[in-house]
């Protein structure tokens, strides 16, 4: 087998990226994804180390949206600085963040979970989910979504929430999956604003622009593996799941 990255070193013309999902063009979907109209708005927070080109889903998943932000980097000194327009209350944006909660320990329905302070379970679940205006998504590795948690202390105003979702990431074998929790950012997208909403119709939607993305995905690596490199080593995983302990 060669090695991607010495693969990658003898093509001499640089392939054009997409200014829109920054992919390498023949990874490109853009021309494929229709607009959602949504009531929540969504900010995408990227650690600037998160280089998964490939496979990374943020500028995706803004795409399909008219009040979606995508920004890059560690800190923000409020979630009014981040999106860059006024915001009234920041307890009515939700944060999703796991941490070390973990939805199967605790004795919760739903794919949604609202936390307190505490990392419990909140009273009044839908009372809290109900009242949400927007949405913030940290995209990275498990330990740059924990850096971003903890350099952003205005999250702690946000509604935090965690994911139990009903079914396990579609990236398969693409990325091994330690947790049922762990999905890629557009998947946790997907079933966050579709349960706040109650519209199916966005889940299927942005499923599906991942689906084609994961099946472009495929056939690039079978034509030309130096843009599709195989995916990450053990430790090298990304949005919202974690590696083991060691
Ligand atoms: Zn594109």
């Amino acid at each position: 087998m060669s090695n991607p990255a010495e693969t990658a070193a003898i093509v001499a013309e640089p392939v054009p990226e997409c200014p829109h999902c920054q992919k390498p063009m023949p990874l490109c979907i853009c021309d494929s994804v229709t607009p959602i109209e949504s009531k929540l708005s969504l900010l995408i927070l990227q650690h600037p180390q998160e280089q998964d080109r490939a496979l990374g889903t943020a500028r995706l998943l803004a795409k399909h949206f008219e009040d979606a932000t995508v920004r890059v980097g560690l800190s923000w000194p409020s979630l009014s600085k981040a999106l860059g327009h006024p915001i009234e209350n920041a307890s009515h944006w939700a944060v999703l963040y796991l941490g070390s909660a973990r939805a199967a320990d605790l004795d919760v329905d739903g794919e949604i979970i609202a936390l307190n302070r505490k990392g419990e379970v909140a009273d009044n679940q839908r009372a809290i989910l109900g009242k949400l205006e927007g949405v913030v998504l940290l995209d990275g590795t498990w330990s740059q979504a924990k850096a971003l948690w903890w350099r952003n202390p205005w999250m702690l105003k946000c509604q935090r929430v965690i994911l139990n979702p009903a079914h396990p990431s579609r990236y398969g074998r693409l990325r091994r999956e330690p947790r049922k929790d762990g999905l890629s950012t557009i998947e946790a997208a997907a079933t966050l604003l579709a349960g706040l909403e109650r519209r199916p119709d966005i889940a299927a939607t942005l499923n599906a622009s991942f689906e084609r993305l994961l099946t472009r995905y495929r056939e690039v690596q079978a034509e030309m593996p130096e843009l599709a490199p195989k995916p990450a080593p053990k430790g090298r995983r990304r949005d919202f799941r974690r590696s083991k302990k060691a």
